[in-house]
């Protein structure tokens, strides 16, 4: 099989290596359509358990990742094929670094706004090839939203990093998923405090 279903997600069996090829054909296809990646971590798992809506917006996306040790122990023991986990930011830091040789570029929407303007710094750093074509924190109004979605269009990124916590930045990529004209949109948790260091 294909997939792995744990509790009524379907897992695609793949690595991190294939994960990340994948979404470097997304970018390559230029396609208008975003290609929602979903880290299913436990989180994710059990919230989909009451919440339809987020299990709609799971069901339909681009390709869910195991994102929990337990998701992998689960395949493991039923002998299947979902062999290692690729969390949200382990696959955003394999990302920058394919970026780093593509050109790539990545909007960071998240976190506090001194961990996104040091987050911007450090991959500028470390990742030169790396284009950083905007960023917003993450503790924004309603009203600000708006601004945020149109600075996020012009700024048409490869990669839409949102990092505002789960399931919060899955349902906001799904909200606005028409309007970002991002390739690839991935809800990445905390990751952008690790960058930031
Ligand atoms: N965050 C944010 N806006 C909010 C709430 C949280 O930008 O309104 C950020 C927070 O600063 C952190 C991330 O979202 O960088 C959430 O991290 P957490 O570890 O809580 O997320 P999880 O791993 O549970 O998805």
């Amino acid at each position: 099989s294909q997939t792995t279903n744990i509790m009524g997600i379907s897992f695609p069996n793949l690595t991190m290596e294939q994960t990340v090829t994948i979404l470097g054909d997304v970018v390559d296809q230029r396609s208008t359509e975003l290609f929602h990646v979903i880290t299913g971590n436990p989180e994710i798992v059990m919230s989909c358990q009451k919440n339809q809506t987020l299990r709609a917006i799971v069901d339909q996306a681009g390709l869910v990742t195991a994102d929990g040790a337990g998701i992998v122990m689960v395949s493991r023991f039923r002998g299947g094929q979902l062999t290692e986990r690729v969390t949200g930011c382990d696959l955003l830091f394999r990302l920058l670094e394919e970026g780093n040789r593509k050109q790539w570029s990545f909007y960071l929407l998240g976190a506090e706004e001194k961990v996104s303007q040091r987050a911007v710094e450090v991959i500028e750093e470390n990742y030169p090839g790396v284009i950083v074509s905007g960023r917003h924190h993450g503790f924004f109004s309603t009203d600000e939203e708006e601004h945020i979605v149109e600075e996020i269009r012009n700024a048409q990124p490869d990669f839409l990093i949102v990092a505002l916590g789960a399931p919060n930045a899955e349902h906001w990529i799904d909200k606005h998923r028409h309007l970002l004209n991002a390739r690839v949109a991935i809800g990445v948790g905390g990751s952008l405090d690790i960058v930031a260091g």
